[in-house]
C-alpha cells in the first residue's frame, strides 16, 4: 500500500478536477480573446468559472486573476513595487521562498527590508507595530505556514497595519500568500480586510500550472507584464482555461462540507501527534496549526528517516520540500521560528489531504512505530 503524506508538496488531481479539465479543453479549446462564436463561447466559459470561484471565495469576480501558480501570483505583486520609488518591506522570516527569495532583489533596487521573528511558529503583532514606518509599503505574512501548518494572526496584525495607516496617512500593502488555508481551514478574504492573496491549483487536487491572485483594489495595481491585456491587463497570457474549470471543481470539492472535513483531518492528525508522541518524537507543529500539516524532528538526519519511511511505502518530505531545489528552505523557516538548529535539520513534514483515510492513517502508524525512533 503506497502511503502518500506529502499533500503539502502537491496533491493528487482529484477524478472531478480531470473530467472538468477534459470535457473543458474538448469543448472550450478557442481562445478567450478571440472574437468568432468559439472564442465568444470560451470567454463566456472562463467568466462563469471566474464567478463560481469568487463566489467561493466570498468576493466579487472583478478581484479575481488567474495565474500560473502561487509562484507567479506574489511574483505579480512584489515585482510591481519595482515600479515605485523606493521604500520598506516588512515580511516574515518563515514565509516560503516565492516571497523571501524576494528580498536581495528588492534591496538591489534600494528597498529596506525587514524580517518578523515568528517565535513558537507565530508571528507577533507587536513586532510588525515596532517595524511600521512612514515609507513602509508592503507587509507580507502568510497565512497557514506550509512546514509547520501554524495559523498565522493575520487579522489581527492587519488591523494594526491599517491603525497604522491612519497615523501615518499613508497606504500600506498587506499581501496574504494564502496557499495552505484555502479550502483547509476557516477562511474569510473579506474579513481578513487584506490587499492580495494567492492561490494555488495543485495544493487543493488541481491541476499545476494554474493559481489564483486576489487583488483588493485591481485599479491601482500596475503589473510588470500586462502583456496581451488578457485578465483586464493584470497578467497577460492566454488563459488557461482547461485548468480554471479543473481548479474550479477542485475547490469545489475542498469547500463542500469543509468545516466537517477539516474536523475529520483534525482527528486523524490526533492519532498520529499520539503515536508520534508516544515513540517519543518532538512535536514542532504549533498547537491549533492546520488539520492537515504535521511537523515533527527524529533523532536522525530528516532525509535518512524521510528515506526509511519511504522504503516502507510512506511518502513525506523532509523540511518543507516544496521544491528540493530551494534546498534548507523548510529548515530555514524552523529556524526563523526559533527551533534550535539539530531539531530543525532532523524535521520532517507528514501532509494530509481531505481524501486522507483512516485506514490509511493506521497504517502509517504501524509502520512508524515499526520503524522506531532511530535511537
Ligand atoms: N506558497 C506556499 C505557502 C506554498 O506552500 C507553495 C508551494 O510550493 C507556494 C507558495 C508556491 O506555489 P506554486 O507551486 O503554485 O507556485
Amino acid at each position: 500500500m503506497d502511503l502518500y503524506f506529502d499533500n503539502a508538496a502537491t496533491t493528487k488531481l482529484s477524478d472531478k478536477a480531470l473530467e472538468a479539465y477534459a470535457e473543458t479543453a474538448r469543448s472550450f479549446f478557442a481562445n478567450p480573446s478571440s472574437v468568432h462564436r468559439p472564442g465568444l463561447d470560451a470567454k463566456r466559459k472562463l467568466e462563469e468559472e471566474r464567478a463560481r470561484i469568487a463566489s467561493m471565495l466570498g468576493i466579487g469576480q472583478e478581484h479575481l486573476f488567474f495565474t500560473s501558480g502561487a509562484t507567479e501570483s506574489i511574483a505579480a505583486v512584489l515585482s510591481s513595487l519595482l515600479f515605485t520609488t523606493p521604500g520598506k518591506i516588512i515580511i516574515s522570516r518563515i514565509e516560503h521562498e516565492a516571497v523571501a527569495s524576494w528580498l536581495p532583489i528588492l534591496r538591489q533596487y534600494g528597498w529596506e527590508t525587514a524580517l518578523l521573528k515568528a517565535k513558537g511558529g507565530f508571528v507577533d503583532p507587536e513586532e510588525l507595530e515596532k517595524e511600521l514606518t512612514p515609507d513602509t509599503k508592503l507587509v507580507a505574512v502568510m497565512a497557514v505556514n506550509n512546514v509547520t501548518g501554524a495559523i498565522e494572526p493575520v487579522k489581527e496584525l492587519v488591523r494594526r497595519t491599517r491603525e497604522y495607516e491612519k497615523l501615518s496617512k499613508r497606504r500600506i500593502f498587506f499581501f496574504s500568500d494564502s496557499v495552505q488555508a484555502l479550502g483547509k481551514i476557516p477562511y474569510d478574504i473579506s474579513s481578513l480586510d487584506i490587499d492580495g492573496a494567492s492561490f494555488s491549483g495543485h495544493k487543493i487536487n488541481g491541476p499545476r500550472g494554474i493559481g489564483m491572485l486576489y487583488l483588493k483594489n485591481p485599479s491601482s495595481f500596475r503589473p510588470l507584464a500586462p502583456a496581451g491585456g488578457q485578465e483586464k491587463g493584470k497578467r497577460g497570457g492566454t488563459e488557461n482555461l482547461p485548468a480554471i474549470a479543473a481548479l474550479r471543481a477542485a475547490l469545489e470539492e475542498w469547500m463542500d462540507g469543509r468545516d466537517e472535513k477539516n474536523l475529520r483531518a483534525k482527528r486523524m492528525k490526533e492519532r498520529i501527534l499520539q503515536a508520534l508522541d508516544g515513540m517519543g518524537f518532538e512535536i514542532l507543529s504549533p498547537e491549533n496549526s492546520s488539520p492537515y500539516i504535521i511537523s515533527f524532528s527524529s533523532p536522525l538526519p530528516s532525509e535518512v528517516y524521510t528515506r526509511m519511511l519511504s522504503d516502507k511505502g510512506v511518502y513525506a518530505s523532509s523540511g518543507s520540500a516544496c521544491s528540493n531545489n530551494a534546498k534548507g528552505e523548510g529548515e530555514k523557516i524552523l529556524l526563523g521560528m526559533g527551533i534550535r538548529p539539530e531539531k530543525a535539520r532532523n524535521a520532517v513534514r507528514l501532509s494530509l489531504s481531505n481524501s486522507t483515510t483512516d485506514e490509511e492513517v493506521d497504517a502509517l502508524i504501524r509502520i512508524i512505530m515499526e520503524t522506531g525512533n532511530g535511537r
